[in-house]
């Protein structure tokens, strides 16, 4: 078994990020530019728009944190985003998912401007996605290619097996893995909460996407040898090991279902890593989209 890496390929991939915005702003020009909208004071969103901030810093895309109050209104958030699709100093923003109740996150996502749309959340996007033209791949979905790709891990042909079907991980890379692209070219199943004979499916994958939100569902039984396993699950739970209280865990039983895996990643330091890296390329994107 060997373990695919996210924490390192995140590294290399904002390095070559930071490499060519240092050499934009040599010339003279001003950095890509990023906007994250937050509304209201979940913490694990919190956690994600500093890191995303910080991410930025690390790179020299510029950033700018917005937050708003839980109580903002739907109309007071629109507003806000038509601004920002006017801002001619800005290429992409993003806002920070889950929204609080009151507010349609679709009718959000719906009114951002497609080539501001960094994380390829829009309708237009995903259209485009679907249909193999130039868009904005959403990052998790994107930084799941990268690792294959640059794991040298052959899609062509193989099945891949995709557990969940979310708008943001399950349909998109289901699709990107059945497009014919250097990534891709598989044969894919996608399956869900209704799916059947789950373990049957799973026992045929060569390669396994698990993206479920259920932690340590995928164990050894249900996979067979060699198997690449893509482990895209992140849940908290409470450990007494930790300082914080809690632990992140995968979808996938790591320790015994790496016993048979030829690759895998892991929870954390596979996917997660590679969501972040995967943003700063999608703004380096509709900065370069912008010069054109
Ligand atoms: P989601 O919107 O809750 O979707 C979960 C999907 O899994 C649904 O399609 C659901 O089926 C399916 N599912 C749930 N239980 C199942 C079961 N027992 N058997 C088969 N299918 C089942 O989740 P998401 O937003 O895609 O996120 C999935 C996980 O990935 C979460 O742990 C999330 O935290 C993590 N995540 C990580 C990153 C990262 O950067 N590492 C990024 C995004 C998400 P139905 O459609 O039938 O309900």
């Amino acid at each position: 078994m060997k373990i695919i890496d996210g924490k390192l390929i995140s590294t290399q991939l904002k390095e070559e990020i930071a490499k060519k915005v240092k050499h934009i702003v040599e010339k003279g020009k001003r950095p890509p530019h990023l906007a994250v909208i937050i509304v209201g004071e979940d913490g694990g969103s919190q956690v994600y728009v500093n890191n995303k901030i910080k991410a930025c810093q690390l790179v020299g895309i510029k950033s700018t944190h917005i937050e708003l109050p839980v109580e903002t209104t739907e109309n007071e958030l629109l507003k806000r985003v038509y601004d920002l699709n006017n801002n001619t100093e800005l290429d992409g923003f993003i806002v920070q998912l889950p929204l609080p109740k009151h507010i349609n996150e679709q009718k959000i996502i719906e009114a951002i401007s497609p080539e501001k749309d960094v994380d390829g959340f829009t309708p237009i996007n995903i259209g485009k996605m679907v249909i193999g033209l130039d868009a904005y791949v959403p990052a998790t979905p994107f930084g799941i290619t990268e690792l294959l790709r640059r794991y040298k891990i052959e899609t062509a042909g193989k099945k891949v097996v995709v557990l969940g079907r979310s708008n943001i991980v399950g349909r998109p890379i289901s699709i990107l893995m059945s497009q014919k692209s250097d990534i891709g070219n598989a044969t894919v199943t996608v399956c869900h909460s209704k799916t059947p004979d789950l373990m049957k499916i799973t026992n045929q994958a060569d390669i396994l996407i698990a993206a479920i939100g259920v932690p340590e569902f995928v164990t050894a039984d249900m996979v067979k040898k060699g198997v690449v396993i893509i482990d895209v699950g992140t849940t908290r739970v409470k450990s007494d090991q930790t300082k914080s209280g809690w632990k992140l865990k995968g979808d996938v039983k790591f320790d015994e279902v790496a016993e048979k895996a030829g690759l895998i990643t892991p929870v954390p330091g596979g996917v997660g890593p590679m969501t972040i890296a995967s943003l700063l390329y999608n703004t380096l994107l509709a900065y370069k989209k912008k010069q054109l």
